[in-house]
């Protein structure tokens, strides 16, 4: 015990972010509907959102023509809440996805925190992989099972682990990110079905970055992984989650599964039920965006095009990415916290906005800029950025 008051402890803790440069301020940044942003009035390069579809802009008029008679829901959807737009959009993405059943969220957040304390029981654990998202991570910890992490290069490992431990546990969680945010690449989600079938599991995917994005019918990893034998992917996982604010454009999180895992996180999701739904403007705007993702395939057929582009560029100048990418997140590894920050304030002075990605979200010396590319770049605009990091970074390595 320290005599310390509260308000110095803060004060202290403000003091060690800054010694060790992890305080963040909160930028100011305006989204321009073609693919700038303005930040300190300048217009520069957006690669530093998740509109990868362009739909953010796009599904406004119709958010507009909605929220001109309502904005807030006003209630929980188990109380007064759910209109009839928003049962609307439950099935449609029940359809859109070719689940029994979908069950809408604030947030993608609040999405993994409900879906897994819905579901996981004392008793029972939940295999995360170190990479997933932090809300991921928050949802186990917070769930009434026993938490274990598992690295996806090292499925042998976990193989041996389910073998020693399956018969501690009541009910097993194999829960995976379809796409890992800061990595771009995609889950091994069929060698995680095999072992789920093998040791009596079931497979959870957050599909944040996917959906719209990947597969055939822009579903998301899942459906990039298809199957085999008849028995797809999306047919082996148990429940996929989603987040509308992605691709999608818009906000809020959603689940999709059989209809008796739905109707009882409906009454088990407290991040569902303790928080008010969705504006219904946010529920017409996310219907018009379904339509647009599933009869404008080309969009995210243009999204795979600057992709492979982008992969092609950093390959031809030796920059160092994580192999193996497939989606329009594209790292380029810059190690050490400070030369990440300079490459990134750099760009931004070039005309780019690109992220610098540090510690605690990734590990340290696998710091990054992280790119993310969408149908409003032009092939030019990826090719000059690679180039300006390029530049950039080779007179970093120069000068430290
Ligand atoms: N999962 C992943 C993989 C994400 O990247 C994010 C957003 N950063 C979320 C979940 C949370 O989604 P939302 O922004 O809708 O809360």
């Amino acid at each position: 015990m320290t005599d310390q008051s509260f308000e110095n402890r803060v004060q202290q803790r403000l003091q060690e972010l800054h010694d060790q440069q992890r305080f963040r301020a909160a930028n100011v940044v305006q989204l321009l509907a073609d693919g700038r942003c303005e930040i300190d009035g300048q217009a520069i390069i957006n690669f530093g959102g998740n509109d990868y579809l362009g739909l953010a802009h796009e599904v406004g008029r119709v958010f507009r023509e909605e929220a001109v008679t309502q904005v807030g829901a006003t209630a929980s959807a188990l109380v007064a809440g759910r209109s009839q737009l928003h049962r609307d959009l439950e099935n449609a993405l029940a359809a859109f996805e070719a689940t029994e059943a979908a069950l809408l969220f604030p947030t993608g957040y609040a999405a993994n925190l409900g879906v897994l304390t819905g579901l996981v029981e004392d008793g029972d654990a939940v295999f995360c992989d170190r990479d997933n998202h932090a809300s991921i991570i928050d949802a186990a910890r917070a769930s009434a099972g026993k938490m274990l992490v598992y690295r996806r290069d090292r499925l042998a490992a976990l193989q041996q682990s389910l073998a020693k431990r399956r018969h501690e546990f009541r009910n097993v969680f194999l829960v995976t990110d379809g796409v890992f945010s800061m990595d771009g690449t995609v889950a091994p989600l069929a060698e995680l079905c095999d072992l789920a079938e093998q040791f009596d599991a079931r497979v959870i995917v957050d599909e944040a970055h996917g959906t719209g994005v990947l597969g055939t019918h822009g579903r998301g990893a899942c459906d990039l992984a298809g199957g085999n034998d008849g028995a797809s992917v999306e047919d082996r996982v148990l429940l996929r989650v989603g987040t509308m604010s992605k691709a999608m454009g818009g906000l809020g999180g959603f689940a999709v599964s059989t209809q008796p895992v739905i109707d009882l996180l409906r009454n088990t999701a407290r991040t569902q039920f303790y928080s008010t739904a969705l504006p219904p403007a946010m529920c017409a705007a996310m219907l018009e965006s379904l339509r647009i993702i599933t009869s404008e395939p080309e969009r995210r057929e243009r999204v795979q095009q600057l992709t492979e582009l982008a992969h092609n560029e950093i390959v031809a100048r030796g920059l160092s990415t994580v192999p193996g990418g497939v989606t329009p997140i594209v790292p380029v590894i810059v190690p050490g916290e400070a030369a990440v920050m300079k490459a990134s304030s750099g760009l931004r002075e070039a005309g780019y906005f690109v992220p610098a990605i540090r510690t605690p979200t990734v590990r340290a010396g696998a710091e990054r800029l992280r790119l993310s590319f969408g149908v409003h770049h032009s092939e030019e605009a990826v090719t000059s950025v690679l180039a300006a990091i390029s530049d950039l970074t080779s007179g970093l390595a120069a000068g430290f």
